[in-house]
């Protein structure tokens, strides 16, 4: 860990470029924000320091998220709080091709998603910046992932979850200390948590109208990561499946940081992912829109990609990538379900539409035979119970009788050797 940095990090507006120093901000840009889409505040670093610096060939072999933390907001004297989070494998999918489909495995985290990065560098920050009490708003994995930090730092933590979110997730935030309203609509509640009581929000970037941008800070660390298990490399693709959108811009925006700090070659084109019952974003990208529109009536069995909208920084991202909206139904992605399953990874639905469009690029002719196509699995499907069973086959007996055990067995295992 380097001593010193000459600059600090600091916030700026991603629509009118507003410096504002590092601090707890959490409706936007003061100038511009204030709106549903506008005025979203993001780290800046002094990259051309550590480019100087050679970052890049300090941070080959790094093995957690907190190895890069000379790019991430916590400033070096305040302790970070982790669990381990992110080092995460980089596992080849068996595919026919043409091109090469890889996966990001983030349900190897330590709550089983890539929500771990968020709240590692949001919840350091929010006891960095002298909060006590944090809070979010979840269909599941976000709250759950938010409360085993918490847990970890003493913070008192108050969730806001979804009626839907499988009753596992809510039981395990309460064993990790916190408490849980199940509860619709969320937003208002949150809000006025926040500015009438003084929570720490644990929520996305972009003013909804109430956001942290330090949370997002962590997703960047999945594109390092990619970069270095490439060899230093860049893929062609990363496709990502997107509710609000930070799992899209973050790692967008370490392809970028890597690019400052001397990273050669063209960055991949990052693809958005959702549901067909449930696809905001694509409606966006499809008209060329600057704001994603809102869904009237999001229909999927992927809850954690079912919001009604998203950030502006989805669209943004996928102009700036060149990359593109994919939508797959809720038939296909239990397909990928199953078919991730059967190659040892068992995820969730949103995490396999990843892999349902990776799939559907690649039957369509969308992916060059000597191009990488890296899909985040962002979430692990022991989780979601309810889910898991779309996926399982009749391959099981339940009989104390030996002899009808025996039975069973003959039926699939005909030959002895
Ligand atoms: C939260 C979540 C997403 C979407 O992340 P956003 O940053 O909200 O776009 C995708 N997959 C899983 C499993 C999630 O939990
Ligand atoms: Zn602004």
């Amino acid at each position: 860990m380097p001593g010193a940095r000459p600059y600090d990090p600091h916030l700026r507006c991603c629509d009118c470029g507003r410096p504002e120093p590092l601090k707890a901000i959490f409706t936007g840009c003061p100038v511009c924000g204030g709106t549903k889409d506008r005025g979203a505040l993001e780290v800046v670093y002094d990259y051309d320091w550590w480019r100087g610096q050679d970052l890049l060939g300090r941070w080959a072999g790094q093995t957690s998220l907190w190895g890069f933390r000379e790019l991430l907001p916590l400033p070096f004297d305040a302790q970070p709080i982790t669990l381990v989070e992110g080092g995460t494998p980089l596992i080849q999918l068996p595919s026919d091709g043409p091109g090469r489909l890889w996966l990001k495995d983030e349900t190897r985290n330590p709550t089983g998603a890539h929500k771990d990065r968020f709240h590692a560098v949001s919840a350091s920050m929010a006891r960095y910046l002298g909060f006590r009490k944090v809070t979010a708003s979840t269909t599941g994995n976000h709250g759950f992932s938010l409360a085993a930090y918490a847990a970890r730092s003493e913070l008192d933590c108050l969730i806001f979850c979804d009626p839907r979110a499988p009753t596992v997730l809510r039981r395990g935030i309460q064993a990790y200390g916190a408490r849980v309203a199940t509860m619709n609509p969320r937003r208002e509640q949150l809000e006025w948590l926040v500015r009438e009581r003084g929570w720490y929000p644990s929520t996305g970037m972009s003013p909804m109208p109430i956001a942290t941008p330090f949370g997002v800070e962590g997703y960047k660390t999945i594109a390092y990561e990619i970069f270095y298990q490439f060899g230093q490399r860049m893929p062609s693709y990363v496709v990502v499946p997107v509710a609000v959108g930070d799992i899209l811009y973050g790692p967008w925006k370490g392809f970028h940081e890597l690019r400052q700090l001397g990273a050669a070659g063209e960055l991949p084109k990052m693809v958005a992912v959702q549901s067909t019952g449930c696809d905001p974003i694509a409606q966006g990208f499809r008209a060329g829109a600057q704001t994603v529109p809102v869904h009237q009536d999001p229909q999927t069995i992927a809850l954690s990609i079912g919001d009604e909208t998203a950030s502006a920084n989805t669209l943004r991202t996928l102009y700036d990538s060149g990359g593109t909206a994919e939508t797959v139904p809720d038939a296909a992605i239990i397909a990928a379900m199953k078919r991730l399953a059967r190659s040892g990874v068992i995820a969730e639905p949103a995490a396999a539409a990843s892999v349902a469009a990776a799939l559907a690029m690649q039957a369509r002719g969308a992916i060059g035979a000597n191009e990488d196509v890296v899909c985040v699995c962002t979430g692990g499907g022991i989780k979601w119970p309810d889910h898991l069973s779309l996926t399982v086959e009749p391959h099981s007996i339940e009989d104390d009788d030996p002899a009808s055990v025996r039975a069973w067995i003959h039926s699939f295992d005909r030959e002895i050797c």
